[in-house]
């Protein structure tokens, strides 16, 4: 199935670069990061139930009681690592019936995964699915975010290539990302002149 998406936030500065040099500007970065913690203080709220799957064995757990004991009020149904292959599906799919209702899922399987997982499993009927890549771990406490200054100078990527170096080869989208974009205001630049 292909992923598809109601909500498509943008997470990296590479978004911010293009959607400017397009003419079309955004006006910030909105990384998982900065998104679940406010999900959260709305979900907390309103009483929500959130199921967090995904990341090493025991992280989300641990994500889950860090977001439980912050946000009183939210309600942390389930946490499980599952296997982001289709070979885990019916282990996971047991997992989240037996939490019961769930009204928000975080999906914590790096892209392209998330989108993957979430696209087969559509038909759970969960209201809101989010993929959110390294949150839990950065909730856990066991990644730090990049430097203030280096997320307001847009380094991020920077930071997480050097503190996380076997993810390299999934950064080489970064630059095919900014060929795409060029290319892309080329042909405007020759589509206005010609
Ligand atoms: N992960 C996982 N199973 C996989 C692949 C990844 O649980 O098969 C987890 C990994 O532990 C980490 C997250 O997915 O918590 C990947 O986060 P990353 O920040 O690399 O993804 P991004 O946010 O860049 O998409």
């Amino acid at each position: 199935e292909e992923p598809a998406a109601d909500l498509a936030v943008p997470d990296g500065v590479g978004l911010l670069w293009a959607a400017r040099l397009l003419g079309t500007p955004l006006r910030a970065r909105v990384p998982g990061s900065v998104l679940v913690p406010q999900l959260a203080a709305a979900s907390a709220r309103r009483g929500d139930r959130w199921f967090l799957l995904g990341a090493a064995p025991g992280v989300a757990a641990e994500a889950g009681q860090v977001l439980a004991t912050r946000y009183p009020g939210l309600k942390i149904v389930g946490a499980f690592a599952g296997d982001a292959a289709p070979a885990g599906d019916q282990e996971t799919r047991a997992a989240i019936q037996a939490a019961g209702g769930v009204d928000v899922l975080l999906v914590a399987y790096g892209a392209p995964r998330q989108e993957a997982w979430m696209a087969r499993h559509h038909d759970l009927g969960i209201p809101v699915m989010i993929g959110v890549g390294g949150v839990f771990n950065y909730l856990a406490g066991r990644s730090q975010l990049a430097p203030a200054w280096m997320r307001r100078a847009g380094l991020e990527w920077l930071y997480r290539l050097v503190t996380e170096p076997w993810r390299w080869r999934r950064q080489l989208a970064l630059p095919q990302f900014a060929a795409l974009v060029a290319a892309e205001v080329a042909r405007r630049r020759i589509g206005l002149s010609g």
